[in-house]
C-alpha cells in the first residue's frame, strides 16, 4: 500500500527580529569616512532610511554598496556643508519626499589647524567655524520644522572634550566645539516641550583620519574604532532615549549634564 503521509511538518520559521530603526528617516552628515560612516552603516542595519552627507562621492557610493548588502537603504546626497542653500534644498527635499525627519546625526567636522592663535591664517579660522559650528546651525535651521514632525525626533550632535580642555595649538577646533556645545544645548532647551530629543556626543579619541592628523605619533591600533561607537549612536538615535541637552561621554559611557550658572 501506497505511503500517503505527509512528511513531518518542518518547525515554523523564528519571526525575525523587528529592526529598532525600521521606517525610520535619518540624516548622517560626514557620512563618508570614520564616525559618520559607521554611524550610517549601523543606523542602516538598525532599519533605518539614511540619507547620507559629504563631498566625496566615491566614499559615499562605497557607503551606499556596504548599506545594501546589509540590507539597508540609503540616498546619497553629496555637498559641502558650507553650502548652507543646499542645506536649505536638502530640507525641501526631504519635506517632499517624507514629509518629516526622525533622526539628524550633524557629525561633520574639521580639526583647521594646530598652531598659537596668533599665527592662524584667517581663512582656516573661518572654515572650521564654518563647517563645526555655522552648518550645524544651518542644519537645525532646515530640518528643525521636519524633525518636530515626527513623533519622536532625536538630533545627535559630535563634539569633542576640546571643548573644554582648551589646550594650546588647538584653538579653532575648541572654540568651534564649545559654540556647538552652546548651539546644541540652546536647542534642547528650546525643544524642551516637544517630543524632540537633542544629544551632544562626546567619542573620544578614536581611530579615523582626523585623529591621526592631529596626533600623528600615536599608534592608531591603541585606539578604539568609530564601530565601537556606533551602537551608542544607534541608542541616542532610538524613540527610547528620554534625555536631552545633554552629554553621552563614550570614554566613560555616562551622560554629563554641562554645568549651569548658579
Ligand atoms: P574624519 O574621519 O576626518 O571625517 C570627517 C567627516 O566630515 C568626513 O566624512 C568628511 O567628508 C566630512 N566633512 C568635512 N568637511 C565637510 C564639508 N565641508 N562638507 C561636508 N562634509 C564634510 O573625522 P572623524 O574623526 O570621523 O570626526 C567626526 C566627528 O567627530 C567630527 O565632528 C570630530 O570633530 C569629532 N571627534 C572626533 C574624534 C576622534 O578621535 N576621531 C574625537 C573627538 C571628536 P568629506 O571629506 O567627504 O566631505
Amino acid at each position: 500500500m501506497a505511503d500517503t503521509s505527509l512528511p513531518p511538518a518542518s518547525p515554523a520559521p523564528e519571526p525575525l527580529a523587528p529592526k529598532p530603526l525600521a521606517e525610520r528617516i535619518a540624516v548622517v552628515t560626514g557620512a563618508s569616512r570614520g564616525i559618520g560612516r559607521a554611524a550610517a552603516l549601523a543606523l542602516a542595519e538598525a532599519g533605518a532610511h539614511v540619507i547620507a552627507v559629504a563631498r566625496t562621492q566615491g566614499a559615499l557610493e562605497e557607503l551606499d554598496d556596504a548599506v545594501r548588502a546589509a540590507g539597508g537603504s540609503a540616498t546619497l546626497v553629496p555637498l559641502d556643508l558650507r553650502d548652507y542653500d543646499a542645506i536649505d534644498r536638502l530640507g525641501g527635499a526631504i519635506h517632499e519626499r517624507w514629509g518629516r525627519l526622525d533622526i539628524l546625526v550633524g557629525n561633520a567636522g574639521v580639526l583647521g589647524a594646530l598652531m598659537p592663535l596668533g599665527h592662524i591664517d584667517p581663512k582656516v579660522w573661518a572654515s572650521v567655524m564654518d563647517v563645526n559650528v555655522t552648518a550645524n546651525w544651518r542644519l537645525i535651521r532646515s530640518l528643525d520644522p521636519l524633525l518636530r514632525r515626527s513623533e519622536a525626533g532625536r538630533a545627535v550632535f559630535v563634539t569633542s572634550g576640546a571643548a573644554s580642555s582648551c589646550r594650546a595649538y588647538w584653538g579653532p577646533y575648541a572654540v568651534s566645539k564649545a559654540a556647538l556645545e552652546a548651539l546644541v544645548r540652546t536647542y534642547a532647551a528650546e525643544t524642551a516641550t516637544t517630543p524632540v530629543r537633542t544629544m551632544l556626543l562626546n567619542p573620544g579619541p578614536l581611530r579615523t583620519a582626523m585623529r591621526k592628523a592631529a596626533m600623528p605619533g600615536e599608534d592608531p591600533e591603541t585606539l578604539r574604532t568609530p564601530e565601537d561607537l556606533a551602537p551608542h549612536i544607534v541608542r541616542l538615535a532610538s524613540p527610547d532615549w528620554t534625555e536631552s541637552g545633554t552629554i553621552f561621554d563614550f570614554p566613560t559611557g555616562r551622560v554629563l549634564t554641562p554645568q549651569k550658572p548658579a
